[in-house]
């Protein structure tokens, strides 16, 4: 028979023990002993089986909304910016919010004051606003469970630390840091979990409340229970905890810290605390936050309340698999905006980062991703690809272009910049002739955007692209040409009405009148193009012959004079 972890995709990292050489005092473990830190991964793991397996067969749509409006939240601290990781979590929470006409809730969870970096609340503000995911409660916007700031809410923490004190869910810790940090030591080098070992649990709680009230320093800790309750995650399915085993001789409990020593909450406490007065109905965070969920929920259940469900979604990583950070892009969406990604580039980017959907198209602006928005989450970690993002930015230029209104007029605002500014290399003369009969350069630069619309991903690189419209070029010596194509073309000089028809109808005239006929089309069609562009590639022909005009064209192709 195997050892059951050889079954589990999760190494555990502590059976090296079982062969190392007996330092420890403890009872001959069990053949098929687990710690207990890999009880909870394997029971969850287990749980996930259980849940694939009856998914199958299953009748019940797993992805449905619920049917209530959901109450949702985003509670960053302000010890960072906002990177494409936490805007995703954000998103998530807040399409739930908005698919089900339900609210979404900023919360800023400023508890830990050291690490708070002065501007990142603004900033924080700033990007989620660029983003479109305005919040309908909070800092700012207000509402009726306020204040949205942890800082402003300690003395709730407060007295729920001690509702949990009175029932006997939690109880004073004196333990100097020394002492567990020895603990904490000696428990490693036997290959047991860290966790704390309850000394402190036995203090009758008459006298704990007295060494409190003379002021010795402690903090207050949550007694979990001997069992974890079960749940069901909207994800990974159910969890159901195993019962420990008598024979194993387990001393550590995870008790974590609700209140520090300063009498601030830590995250755990103060996200539960303020999930259940806010109302929060769903929780959309990321899987590094699994662990802690079934301490949150005994939490719940150790306040009498009902908690909120949890959808756990997977870890961002790169290629190589792994975990995104600075140095792999997780930056700021500074760098985003930098690049001039649209928002509802971003946001549709980071929604299929481990979303999917059942539409035709993946290109969405945040209106779609709410109309569309399901709980169809895929289990486990997500690779980033850039590819994608640039991919997603020229179909939303090429949908900005098709709408008109203001989101085009930025583009071309970007462009006219761009070409217009001090380190511009574009002749404002050249500009001048060749918008010609518009009478602002913001109308002939939209004009060009319209006719190439789709290889548009930030000004610099289109403007590039698309030189050959910001600057008279005049027949290029690198055309090269077929016999006698570059006299035909001239005819194109007896067009009266520079439009399309009259064009096709000149430029096919010249086609059949070559020995060629139409087989060398496509001599011809190069040969313009080269003349007018100096590329070999680009929008097509009719549109630019209509844009530069009959005196541009013209020149460029040497038929003027
Ligand atoms: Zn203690």
């Amino acid at each position: 028979m195997r050892h059951p972890l050889e079954l589990s995709p999760f190494a555990c990292t502590r059976d090296w023990i079982m062969s190392a050489p007996l330092l420890l005092r403890r009872p001959q473990l069990p053949a098929y002993y687990t710690c207990t830190s890999c009880l909870v991964r394997l029971s969850r793991w287990r749980g996930s089986v259980r849940a694939k397996s009856t998914a199958a067969g299953a009748t019940a749509k797993p992805f449905t909304l619920p049917s209530k409006p959901a109450r949702t939240r985003f509670a960053p601290s302000p010890t960072g910016y906002l990177h494409l990781g936490s805007l995703r979590t954000a998103l998530f929470n807040y399409l739930l919010a908005k698919a089900t006409g339900g609210q979404f809730l900023l919360r800023i969870e400023d508890t830990d004051q050291k690490r708070t970096v002065a501007d990142a609340e603004t900033r924080l503000y700033r990007d989620l606003r660029w983003a479109g995911l305005q919040w309908d409660e909070g800092p700012e916007a207000g509402g009726p469970y306020g204040p949205y700031r942890q800082s402003e809410r300690s003395q709730l923490y407060q007295e729920h630390a001690h509702k949990l004190l009175e029932n006997g869910h939690a109880y004073r810790c004196f333990c100097s840091s020394e002492r567990l940090n020895a603990l904490a030591q000696q428990r490693h080098k036997m290959g047991m979990a860290t966790d704390y070992d309850r000394t402190c649990a036995g203090i009758p709680k008459e006298e704990a409340d007295d060494r409190a009230a003379k002021g010795e320093s402690h903090v207050v800790r949550l007694r979990v229970p001997e069992q974890y309750p079960a749940y069901k995650d909207l994800v990974y399915g159910a969890f159901k905890p195993l019962k420990r085993r008598g024979h194993v001789v387990e001393t550590a409990y995870e008790d974590p810290i609700l209140l520090k020593s300063d009498g601030l909450p830590t995250y755990h406490l103060a996200n539960v605390v303020d999930d259940h007065h806010m109302k929060i109905t769903h929780v959309i965070r990321g899987s590094e936050w699994m662990p802690s969920t079934p301490k949150h929920i005994a939490m719940y259940n150790a306040f009498g309340w009902t908690p909120p469900q949890f959808a756990h979604v997977g870890l961002l990583v790169d290629e190589q698999g792994n975990k995104l950070s600075k140095r792999n892009f997780d930056t700021d969406i500074t760098a985003f905006q930098e690049m001039e990604i649209f928002p509802e580039t971003l946001t549709n980017f980071a929604a299929l980062l481990g979303w999917s959907h059942q539409e035709k198209s993946d290109i969405m602006n945040l209106e779609d991703l709410v109309k569309n928005f399901s709980l169809k989450f895929t289990k486990g970690n997500t690779t980033v690809t850039f590819g994608k993002l640039h991919f997603l930015q020229r179909k939303h230029a090429a949908l900005r272009a098709k709408a008109g209104g203001e989101p085009l007029m930025d583009m071309v605002q970007n462009v006219v910049n761009l070409l217009t500014g001090p380190e511009s290399t574009y002749k404002s003369g050249d500009l001048g002739v060749l918008q010609g009969d518009s009478l602002l350069l913001d109308e002939y630069v939209q004009k060009v955007i319209q006719a190439d619309p789709e290889n548009y991903t930030n000004a610099n690189e289109w403007v590039y692209r698309n030189a050959f419209m910001f600057q008279l070029l005049r027949h290029p010596e690198s055309v090269t040409s077929a016999d006698g194509v570059p006299q035909q073309v001239k005819a194109l000089r007896d067009v009266k009405e520079w439009n399309r028809d009259e064009l096709n109808t000149k430029i096919k005239e010249i086609i059949d009148a070559r020995p060629e006929g139409r087989a060398g089309a496509k001599d011809v069609y190069h040969y313009l193009r080269k003349a007018l562009t100096d590329k070999d590639d680009g929008m097509r022909i009719y549109d630019i012959m209509m844009i530069l005009g009959r005196e541009e064209s013209l020149a460029r192709l040497g038929a003027d004079s």
